[in-house]
């Protein structure tokens, strides 16, 4: 394929994503412009991204602060955005702040502390005061042992704790649902992750609106259910080799 073909292929794939996403909104009376897709780039190579860039993605989600870094020269484009949607190890923190643009994994008070003590380090002009770094608290609506997140019951007093770190701002939530087999066996994953933002956001709490929910097998199911953030590989890029990294099998469903 020549990139230009390449680059019509991709544009193609993300206009009929967006499509399928304005469907489901306009479902239950939602604006389409309300949600945010995020092209799940992982094992996707740099030069194949760039092409996505001029299909017109604009935000990448990676679940690797390594490989975010080593493919972000390719895209050179300042209205492009980076999300990470995959474990922060505790290591990798510094990095992430600098490749990242939204963490939408932090799981634990400890890991906010680390990132607001880094960003605490990083130079600010005397006269202005720091804009707070965007992060999404990852929830395990379903107690999956497989997934990362805070249980729900421990989330309010994660956000009470978050509340008092000054570099931070909660944006919102996101999970990664369990593995079903038919998109409506997500939905009251996604429904239960609304209802606690809801619930927690009633209370007062240092929460912003966002719900970071639904990936290719089920993201109109998220947004029918009030996702603002689908996060979407497969569905842009096609299938990915089983194998990813350094060894850690992929989930393919
Ligand atoms: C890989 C991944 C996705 C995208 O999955 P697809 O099924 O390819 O759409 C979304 N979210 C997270 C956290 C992922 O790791």
């Amino acid at each position: 394929m020549t990139e230009h073909d390449e680059v019509d292929h991709l544009r193609a794939a993300h206009e009929a994503v967006l499509r399928r996403m304005a469907a489901a909104a306009d479902r239950v009376g939602r604006d389409s412009a309300s949600v945010t897709l995020v092209a799940i780039t992982k094992t996707v190579a740099a030069e194949r991204m760039r092409l996505a860039g001029e299909a017109g993605m604009r935000t990448f989600g990676e679940n690797r602060v390594q490989e975010a870094l080593a493919k972000q020269p390719a895209l050179t484009s300042t209205d492009v955005s980076w999300h990470l949607v995959g474990p922060l190890q505790s290591n990798k923190v510094r990095k992430a702040i600098d490749a990242f643009d939204v963490i939408e994994t932090v799981d634990s008070v400890g890991l906010a502390r680390r990132i607001d003590g880094l960003l605490g380090g990083v130079e600010t002009a005397p006269d202005e005061s720091p804009t707070p770094f965007p992060i999404l608290l990852q929830v395990n609506i379903d107690a999956d042992p497989a997934k990362a997140g805070l249980s729900p019951d421990d989330v309010e007093t994660a956000l009470r704790e978050i509340a008092m770190l000054r570099h931070l701002r909660v944006d919102g939530l996101m999970t990664v649902g369990r593995l079903v087999e038919a998109p409506e066996g997500a939905r009251l994953t996604f429904r239960a992750l609304r209802e606690l933002s809801v619930a927690l956001r009633a209370k007062g709490l240092a929460l912003g609106p966002e719900l970071s929910m639904g990936m290719t097998d089920d993201f109109e199911v998220a947004i029918e259910e009030g996702a603002t953030i689908v996060r979407v590989g497969r569905a842009l890029f096609g299938e990915r080799p089983h194998h990813h990294g350094d060894g850690a099998i992929d989930h393919v469903h």
